[in-house]
């Protein structure tokens, strides 16, 4: 007889040594599947069960729902100002207002919330505008929990947009050291702490600095914030998949990059340490970014901790699609929702997208 016992999960080596359970993440874990159940050709058909649209919705594992996206917007100063990002098409540097009327069309088609990044008007070597009481994220979240206060506002925690030389930290007088992780806590803990007090529902740490959930987690706890969850950039890799973001968010570094501190792209089990340390520091929810070059991190990360897991879907992965479909060579619509259904099947809770509202509508149409 053929083996057909199929171990389908692997767990040696398990360095957590727990059973990853998830219910409703796109996946259920079955640790040992046995195939001799199915019985083989011509009795068992997989094609009895996809004959019809209603059979295959009854069977399908994996659901994508407009609740389960969040949308990435750009806030800059002024009234009414739309300022188009040329490698993102539909995406758009916004005043504060603008925020509020993006944000309200995407509550409309059903979009779970929006996270926010900010481009200062000044820039220093302190990133003083991170951490500012009135801001330009500080302003737009109070803006938008005064009028879409169902609509959840998580904030994007660093300083590389609000730093002159473009980088997550602070940099010490020894130009080659680079970033000075310890000395970069206690701002990112401030701007945390900064963003809560502005009405921020979850604070989202991008730096990759070590401690910094920590750091996050105690200065919170500290100011009467210990119900504002953390949402860590966990797993977050240096990644060329980045560059359209950087023209949006005018975060470009001045000199040298940023893989001293983003994790190198080959590094699986580091990426899984990673999000232990941040669990144990007090995560509510990590994230591994990119999403679509890096679904075996996430799959792994769920499957390994059972944690609330999310996807960015970056800004590179947008334009290529964006640019592929404006030519024609691919549908974008059904490239776009088989891609989002993709990063759900590997693990994901939910996804940051800057398609969450097009998404959202195309899966209210069905
Ligand atoms: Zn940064």
């Amino acid at each position: 007889m053929r083996l057909l016992t199929v171990l389908i999960c692997s767990r040696r080596g398990n360095a957590m040594g727990r059973k990853g359970v998830a219910a409703d993440a796109g996946f259920r874990y079955a640790g040992v599947m046995s195939f001799a159940a199915l019985g083989q050709f011509p009795q068992y058909r997989p094609r009895r069960l996809r004959q019809s649209p209603a059979l295959r919705r009854l069977v399908r594992e994996t659901s994508l729902r407009a609740g389960q996206l969040v949308l990435p917007l750009f806030a800059r100063a002024g009234r009414k100002v739309r300022v188009p990002v040329a490698s993102m098409p539909g995406v758009f540097q916004l005043s504060p207002d603008e925020v509020v009327r993006e944000a309200a069309a995407a509550q409309a088609a059903g979009v779970a919330g929006v996270i926010l990044f900010g481009i200062p008007e000044r820039k220093d070597e302190k990133a003083s505008g991170a951490y500012a009481a009135n801001g330009i994220v500080q302003q737009t979240a109070r803006l938008l929990k005064r009028g879409l206060p169902e609509l959840l506002v998580l904030t994007d925690v660093c300083l590389c947009e609000y730093m002159s030389h473009g980088h997550c930290g602070i940099i010490g007088r020894n130009k080659s050291r680079g970033v000075d992780n310890d000395a970069t806590l206690a701002l990112l803990a401030r701007t945390a702490l900064s963003h809560a007090e502005a009405g921020a529902d979850v604070v989202a740490p991008s730096d990759m600095m070590d401690g910094r959930v920590a750091a996050i987690r105690q200065a919170l706890d500290r100011h009467g914030f210990s119900e504002t969850p953390i949402l860590s950039y966990a797993a977050k890799f240096a990644s060329a998949y980045y560059g359209p973001f950087r023209e949006a968010a005018e975060s470009a570094p001045k000199f040298g990059d940023r893989r001293a501190y983003q994790m190198d792209g080959a590094n699986a089990l580091e990426a899984l340490r990673e999000v232990a340390l941040d669990i144990q520091e007090g995560a509510d929810m990590v994230m591994v970014k990119p999403a679509l070059a890096y679904l075996d991190i996430l799959r792994r990360v769920k499957m390994e901790f059972g944690h609330p897991t999310a996807a960015y879907a970056v800004s590179g992965e947008y334009a290529m699609i964006k640019a592929a479909g404006a030519k024609g060579w691919i549908d974008e619509r059904a490239v776009t929702l088989e891609t989002l259904l993709a990063m759900r099947r590997a693990g994901a809770d939910f996804i940051i997208t800057y398609s969450a509202t097009e998404a959202a509508r195309w899966l209210k149409e069905g």
